[in-house]
C-alpha cells in the first residue's frame, strides 16, 4: 500500500465510513507514532471509550489507557489494554510484516480478549508511515478455552490423587516408583494395612470408616519428604516409598515413625479408637527389580506381619514366597480335586461300650491325590478354611456320606447314625439351610440319623450367630455335637443356649489318661458337665484299655478311637457292618 498521509486524512469518504461503522469488528489506522488517523465506531465504543469517532484522532493509546486508569483508580486490579499489552504496533513497524496478536485488558471492569491483525503501510518511496489494524472480540472463545484448561488440570489431579484422602493415588505411586527404579538408587517400599479395619466399617459404618482413613492419611502424609512419598493404594492399604537410601537406618527410622504415628488414639464420631497397622517391607534392588515384584513381596511380608499377630512389621524374605506358593499350589490342586472327584470319605465307628453296640460313625474326608496318594485332612483343611474352599468341601462330604449311609441301609445293614464335620464358615453361609433341606429330600433317611460336629472354637468365634443358625438346623431334626470340647473356653451361659445334644471330649485330654492328673480332672469335669446339661458325651482318640476302663467307670459310654477301629474306607466299612 502506498499513500500520502495528508491525502489519506482527507480521503475519508462517506461510503467508507458507512461501511466501517456498521461492521462489528474494530478498525483503525495509525501513523508511525501511533497516533490515530482513523477509528471506526466499534473501537471507539468497545475499547477507547471515545464519545465519537472524531475524539481519537490526533491521540494515541497511552492517552486512552491513562484515562481508563484514572476512571478505575478504586480498582487497582483492573488493567487496561495499554498497560497489559506490549506495543505490537512497533513490532509490525520493525518487522515490516502483517501480524496477528491476541491482546487482553479490562474494559469497563470486564476482562476483554481481542484477536488483532496489524499491517504496516508505506509511502510512495517505500517508507513505513503508519499501521492499519482490525480487532475482533474473542472473549467468549477465550473463556471456553480457559474453562477447558481448568477441567484438564482437574482431570489430571483426579488421575493422580485419591478422592477421599487427597493423597497421591496408585497411578501417581506407580509413576514415582518407576522413575526411582530407573534411577537405580536403593529404595524401600513400606506396605501398610490397617489392622481390623473391616470391623470398624462393619460395626461403626462406612462413614466412620472413611473418617478413619482420612485421619490415617493425614498422619502418614507427614512422612512425605523430598525422598519419601506416602500414597493410598486402595481401601485401607497405604504405601510409602523411601528413595535414595544410603543407610539401612533410614528405613528403620521411617518404620518406627509410622508405628508411632498410629499410637495416638483416633477420635472419630464420638468413638475413641485405638488403631494399629501391619507393615511389609521390600527393598530395591534386593527383593525385586520391577514394580509388581516389589509390591507383591511387600504385600507378602505384610501378610506375615498380620499372621504373626498384627501391629508388627516384617521385612520380605524368599521363604515367605515359598510358603505362599505352597499354599497357592494346594488351593489350586484342591480345586482340581473337587472337579476330578478326588475326595473320598472314610468312616470311623463310634461305640456304645456299655451297651456293647455300634452307636454311629464319623465321616472323615481324605484326598486321593494322583501323585501323592492318600492325604489326611490335617494337611489341607486349614488351606480350605482360609481360601473358603471348605464350603464346597463340606458339601461334597455331606452328599457322599449321606448317599453311602442310605446305600448301607438299603442293603439291610445298620449304620445307626452318620456324624459329619462342619466348618463354622459353613453354618455362616446364607444358603446352608436350603442346601441341607434339598439334600435331605433326595435321600431316604430320617433327619435324626444325621449329626453335625462343629468345633467348640468355631462356635465360640461368634456364639450369637452360631446359636441362631444351629437352632434352624436343629429344627429340621438334625443332631448337633460340639467337637474338640475343652479346647475352646465355652462360657456356660452360651452352652446352655446352644441347641446341642452331645459333647466330644477332645483327644488331647484322653491322651493323658491315666497318667496326667490334670487331664483326668478335665475329662471327669466334662463328663459331669454333660450330665448336668442333659447332654450325651463322647470320648475320641481312645487308644488303650486303661482309657476305655476309666471312661466307662466315670460314665462316658460312647467312644471312638484306634482301639476299636481306624477310620475305614467305604468298602472296609461295608465289610465291618456285615460282621
Ligand atoms: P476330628 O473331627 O477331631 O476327627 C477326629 C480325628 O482323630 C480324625 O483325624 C481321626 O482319624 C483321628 N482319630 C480317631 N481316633 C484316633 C485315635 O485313637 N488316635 C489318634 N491318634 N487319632 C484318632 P482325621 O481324619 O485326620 O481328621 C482330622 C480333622 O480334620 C478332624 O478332626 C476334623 O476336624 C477335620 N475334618 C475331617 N473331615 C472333615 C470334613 O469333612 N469337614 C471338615 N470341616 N473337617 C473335617
Ligand atoms: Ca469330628
Ligand atoms: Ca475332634
Amino acid at each position: 500500500m502506498h499513500f500520502q498521509l495528508e491525502h489519506l486524512k482527507e480521503h475519508n469518504s462517506e461510503l467508507l465510513k458507512l461501511l466501517t461503522n456498521h461492521l462489528p469488528d474494530m478498525l483503525w489506522v495509525k501513523d508511525i507514532n501511533g497516533i490515530y488517523i482513523y477509528a471506526n465506531k466499534a473501537i471507539c465504543d468497545g475499547l477507547l471509550m471515545a464519545k465519537d469517532t472524531q475524539e481519537p484522532l490526533g491521540k494515541d493509546d497511552v492517552y486512552f489507557a491513562l484515562r481508563e486508569r484514572e476512571a478505575h483508580k478504586e480498582n487497582p486490579d483492573w488493567h487496561t489494554f495499554g498497560e497489559l499489552c506490549f506495543n505490537s504496533d512497533q513490532v509490525v513497524i520493525d518487522t515490516k510484516k502483517p501480524m496477528r496478536f491476541e491482546e487482553y485488558g479490562n474494559v469497563k471492569g470486564e476482562l476483554l480478549y481481542l484477536e488483532v491483525f496489524k499491517a504496516p503501510f508505506c509511502d510512495i518511496d517505500g517508507n513505513i508511515i503508519g499501521t492499519v489494524g482490525a480487532g475482533r472480540d474473542i472473549t467468549e472463545l477465550k473463556r471456553t478455552q480457559i474453562k477447558l484448561e481448568e477441567q484438564k488440570e482437574k482431570l489430571s489431579y483426579q488421575a493422580n490423587y485419591d478422592d477421599l484422602t487427597s493423597l497421591p493415588n496408585r497411578s501417581f505411586f506407580y509413576k514415582t516408583l518407576k522413575e526411582s527404579i530407573e534411577n537405580h538408587s536403593k529404595l524401600a517400599l513400606l506396605f501398610l494395612d490397617l489392622d481390623n479395619f473391616k470391623e470398624i466399617n462393619d460395626l461403626l459404618g462406612h462413614s466412620t470408616g472413611d473418617k478413619v482413613l482420612i485421619e490415617t492419611a493425614r498422619r502418614l502424609e507427614k512422612l512425605t519428604t523430598d525422598t519419601s512419598l506416602t500414597s493410598r493404594l486402595s481401601g485401607d492399604e497405604f504405601c510409602l516409598i523411601i528413595k535414595n537410601i544410603d543407610q539401612e537406618e533410614q528405613i528403620h527410622q521411617t518404620i518406627h515413625e509410622c508405628m508411632d504415628i498410629m499410637k495416638k488414639s483416633f477420635i472419630v464420631d464420638n468413638n475413641v479408637l485405638h488403631l494399629t497397622i501391619s507393615m511389609g517391607i521390600s527393598v530395591f534392588p534386593k527383593d525385586g527389580h520391577d514394580i509388581s515384584t516389589l509390591l507383591k513381596h511387600a504385600d507378602t511380608a505384610m501378610y506375615e506381619a498380620k499372621k504373626d499377630g498384627k501391629n508388627k512389621y516384617r521385612f520380605y524374605n524368599t521363604q515367605m514366597t515359598q510358603k505362599t506358593l505352597e499354599k497357592r499350589k494346594i488351593e489350586n490342586e484342591l480345586r482340581q480335586a473337587f472337579m476330578n472327584d478326588q475326595l473320598e470319605v472314610y468312616y470311623q465307628p463310634l461305640f456304645n461300650c456299655a451297651a456293647k453296640k455300634l452307636s454311629g460313625m464319623e465321616a472323615l474326608v481324605r484326598w486321593r491325590h494322583p501323585t501323592l496318594g492318600l492325604i489326611y485332612p490335617d494337611h489341607f483343611i486349614k488351606y480350605a478354611e482360609t481360601s473358603g474352599l471348605i464350603i464346597e468341601l463340606d458339601r461334597i462330604v455331606i452328599q457322599k456320606a449321606i448317599k453311602q449311609f442310605c446305600e448301607w441301609k438299603e442293603k439291610g445293614l445298620n449304620p445307626e447314625r452318620i456324624s459329619i464335620n462342619l466348618s463354622a464358615k459353613q453354618i455362616e453361609e446364607e444358603d446352608f439351610l436350603d442346601f441341607i433341606k434339598t439334600t435331605l429330600t433326595q435321600y431316604p433317611l430320617k433327619t435324626d440319623e444325621v449329626e453335625f460336629e462343629i468345633t467348640e472354637t468355631h462356635i465360640m468365634n461368634d456364639p450369637e450367630l452360631s446359636i441362631n443358625r444351629l437352632e434352624q438346623v436343629r429344627q429340621l431334626g438334625i443332631n448337633i455335637s460340639v467337637d474338640d470340647f475343652g479346647t475352646g473356653y465355652s462360657s456356660l451361659s452360651y452352652l446352655k443356649k446352644l441347641p446341642i445334644q452331645k459333647l466330644k471330649i477332645d483327644k488331647s485330654f484322653i491322651d493323658g489318661i491315666p497318667g496326667d492328673n490334670e487331664d483326668i480332672t478335665i475329662s471327669k469335669t466334662i463328663i459331669n458337665l454333660a450330665k448336668n446339661l442333659n447332654l450325651k458325651v463322647v470320648a475320641e482318640g481312645v487308644e488303650t484299655n486303661e482309657q476305655k476302663e476309666f471312661l466307662l467307670k466315670n460314665g462316658c459310654d460312647i467312644m471312638q478311637g484306634y482301639i476299636f477301629s481306624y477310620p475305614l474306607s467305604a468298602t472296609d466299612m461295608h465289610t465291618f457292618l456285615q460282621e
